[in-house]
């Protein structure tokens, strides 16, 4: 049975992945309790492949992101900026304010503006640049103000300068790595041929089905197991001693100072439910 009033997560990613690699366990989360979610990419992905041409891939990877988010019944939309070229313009950021005042998300997530990828920051500047003007009438007029800014956190990343994620939620998401995974498989042209390619190990990739599954299961693995490590202290201290330094698989968050705050009510609302 859905809630009787769902939480609602809108992520804005820079790509059609984004959500999945950075969030995916709090996506399956939240669907499974019957929450709303809508994963949004602000380019249109047509960057990401070495062979593919622009305007083939980017219909490849709008339906991709369609496949993954039908996985555990979030909305999806990937919006036409180009890939590689995302810029914070005052265009866009009047297209987040739309977007963010009429989904009217409890939480919102997006990227740090201090990671590796251009895109990646563009897109945390332009939500950062938004989350006050969500709650001003004559900002972007045709569409009502918000009372309440949500609660604006940051996806994980790994990048340490001018300072590391602040690892304000941790979530054990082990028991979801299965959903995360069979969403990333729908995004076939990134993990299966252009994330593969850049990483020089295309080879490496199995040819059928069951065997890409599993090879995606351990690449996407390795990839994350050093979110729990950095984070183990965090883990211990929200799940207990035991449970705490077993977990292998986690999500970790910072909460923007430019949205809401994560008081202690706000963190019982958006993710009590995940510790349960
Ligand atoms: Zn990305």
């Amino acid at each position: 049975m859905p809630p009787a009033e769902p939480l609602r997560l809108l992520i804005l990613g820079a790509h059609p992945d984004d959500a999945e690699f950075h969030a995916g366990g709090l996506v399956s989360l939240y669907r499974q309790r019957g929450h709303l979610v809508k994963m949004v990419s602000l380019s249109n992905g047509a960057a990401g492949h070495h062979a593919l041409a622009a305007e083939v891939l980017a219909a490849i990877r709008r339906g991709e992101a369609a496949n993954s988010a039908a996985v555990v019944g979030a909305a999806s939309e990937v919006w036409d900026y180009p890939d590689g070229e995302l810029q914070p313009t005052l265009e866009l950021r009047r297209r987040v304010i739309r977007e963010i005042r009429g989904f009217r998300p409890d939480l919102l997530l997006t990227h740090r503006t201090n990671d590796y990828h251009p895109d990646h920051r563009a897109a945390g500047q332009v939500v950062q640049d938004a989350s006050f003007m969500v709650r001003v009438p004559r900002i972007v007029p045709e569409v009502p103000a918000l009372q309440r800014d949500p609660v604006v956190a940051f996806m994980s990343d790994p990048f340490t300068k001018p300072s590391p994620l602040k690892a304000d939620v941790v979530l054990d998401v082990t028991a979801q790595v299965d959903t995360i995974v069979a969403m990333l498989a729908s995004h076939r042209s990134q993990v299966f041929e252009w994330l593969p390619w850049l990483e020089g190990i295309l080879d490496r990739v199995p040819g059928d089905d069951q065997g890409r599954r599993t090879w995606l299961r351990g690449w996407f693995a390795a990839k994350v197991r050093q979110r729990a490590d950095r984070c183990r202290a965090e883990l211990i201290a929200a799940y207990g001693e035991a449970r705490g330094r077993r977990i292998g698989f986690a999500e970790v968050y910072e909460i923007s100072e430019y949205g809401s705050p994560l008081d202690a009510a706000a963190r019982e609302r958006l993710f009590g439910f995940v510790f349960q």
